[in-house]
């Protein structure tokens, strides 16, 4: 809620005329307690988990050729059904463990002082704060993750994420509770260490569960604008991790590449992509060749 009773009280008091941006903020949050705005999470993760990934749906339903050709590994087909249920699943830990969580945390985002209130951040303190969380994030799920990849993380918690070894849009968020709850700790250090306005933290949470859905998503699309960014993993990079499964040492990172590169676990992708490239050379050179995205040529990561 705004300490203001009106736009022209919040004017004398920031000494200035609200820009666009900051009346439409008054305009919308003047009268919400800082709680309501902090439980708009849940409707933006709910619709995120649940409209992202509706294009993919389609694609993998429709096949079309334009599109199925940048599958990562075509011979996995799932069916409708299939992609339905684990939506389903989804949702339910949406509704037992997400919004819970998000209902019961808000006196943390209290301490660490996450603000509601006027001026609204500029455009480049949103930008940069949102590449910090991104990267914190990333530092730390790379060493949680590689944590589950061990016997026990593995097989109590981690393995219920990699049941899906061709990954889906939907597939994203689909984990054991425990390690919904435990990479909570990643997405929510950033806010922690660099506090911004609920704007930003909005931002943060929707472009981290797309991010997520994005590599997720089973495509490669050589278009998409994620490959302009730097050290950006994608669906590709992550889909290898599904790929190999429990025993992949290789890809934990969730965004970028630097961590598997400085810690040395991205040999076995950065081998597996050099044969995958011959074997494209070959087929463009007519030799002929059985394969699923990855073929037999991993057995020696299983
Ligand atoms: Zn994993
Ligand atoms: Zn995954």
């Amino acid at each position: 809620m705004l300490p203001y009773q009106s736009l022209q009280e919040a004017e004398a008091v920031l000494r200035r005329n609200l820009t666009f941006s900051e009346t439409l903020w008054f305009n919308y949050s003047a009268r919400k307690s800082d709680y309501f705005l902090y439980c708009h999470n849940i409707l933006f993760l709910f619709l995120i988990f649940s409209l992202v990934p509706l294009p993919l749906l389609f694609l993998e339903i429709k096949r079309l050729a334009g599109f199925d050709k940048h599958k990562i590994q075509p011979k996995v087909r799932l069916s409708l059904d299939e992609m339905l249920r684990c939506y389903k699943d989804v949702m339910r830990m949406f509704l037992l463990v997400v919004g819970p969580l998000q209902l019961v945390s808000y006196p943390s985002v209290k301490i660490i002082g996450i603000r509601t209130g006027l001026p609204l951040p500029s455009g480049w303190e949103i930008l940069s704060q949102l590449a910090v969380y991104f990267m914190i994030e990333d530092y730390t799920n790379y060493w949680i993750h590689r944590f589950l990849h061990c016997k026990w993380g593995y097989e109590k918690i981690h393995r219920v994420h990699h049941e899906y070894t061709a990954p889906i849009g939907f597939a994203a968020p689909y984990a054991h509770w425990a390690e919904i709850l435990i990479l909570g700790i990643p997405s929510f250090l950033g806010p922690a260490i660099v506090p911004g306005h609920m704007i930003t933290f909005w931002l943060w949470i929707a472009l981290r569960q797309i991010e997520a859905i994005d590599t997720h998503s089973g495509y490669d699309f050589p278009w998409s604008l994620t490959k302009y960014i730097p050290f950006y993993g994608g669906a590709e990079y992550h889909d290898y991790h599904h790929y190999v499964g429990g025993y992949c040492q290789s890809n934990f990172a969730s965004v970028f590449t630097y961590c598997d590169y400085i810690y040395g676990t991205d040999k076995g992708y950065r081998h597996q992509k050099k044969i995958l490239q011959k074997l494209k050379e070959e087929l463009k050179n007519g030799v002929e060749q059985n394969g699923g995205s990855y073929n037999k040529q991993n057995d020696k990561f299983d």
